[in-house]
């Protein structure tokens, strides 16, 4: 994620990637390297870190609202800060539909449900039938632990990533496209405010 800066704000991280026990991070290689060795402080990007804090807690709303009223799963996904698209396995997309996944989402952004997160051990997430929907199974065998965020009342998934305390902080949200992907594979897109 591009959510800081190395060295003041001189270098910005494209990318962070873990390697054993390290933390890799990937810089601008036209950017004016320090000279090896040198000690440097990371700085977080806090306003583009929450905003993509905002839009991962849109897209689980968005994915818990169309499991909760059509049934449907997610098959894929990617977001950008304030803007993000997933695909679901529905049949029809029409424009009707949409206005309605829109209303919806929005009404449980104003409920203000809170935001979770537990660290469950491999066995017990493994029972839980949310999770088992949301191809929990495809984790690695050596993952003993799994993080789960849950919106309380609406979604629960094993993930990592970061997320607002409560859906109320991601303001309004916005269908703005959708599109057919295939017979049962249909994209939404969807940005906030
Ligand atoms: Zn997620």
């Amino acid at each position: 994620m591009l959510d800081g800066f190395l060295a003041g704000q001189s270098l910005r991280v494209e990318k962070v990637k873990k390697q054993g026990g390290e933390i890799l991070h990937f810089l601008d290689p036209a950017a004016p390297l320090p000279e090896a060795g040198t000690q440097v402080r990371g700085q977080l990007d806090w306003e583009r870190r929450y905003q993509q804090m905002r839009t991962h807690t849109a897209m689980h709303i968005l994915c818990g609202v169309i499991f909760r009223d059509y049934g449907a799963s997610v098959t894929g996904g990617d977001m950008d800060p304030l803007k993000g698209r997933m695909d679901f396995e529905f049949e029809t997309m029409h424009g009707e539909l949409v206005s309605a996944i829109e209303a919806s989402i929005n009404i449980e952004v104003a409920a203000g449900r809170e935001v979770r997160t537990a660290i469950l051990p491999r066995e017990e997430a493994f029972q839980i039938p949310d999770l088992i929907r949301t191809k929990i199974n495809l984790l690695p065998e050596g993952i003993q632990q799994v993080r789960v965020v849950e919106i309380v009342g609406l979604d629960l998934q094993a993930d990592g990533g970061t997320h607002v305390r409560n859906t109320a902080e991601v303001g309004r949200m916005r269908v703005v496209d959708y599109k057919s992907k295939g017979k049962i594979n249909k994209r939404i897109y969807v940005e906030l405010d």
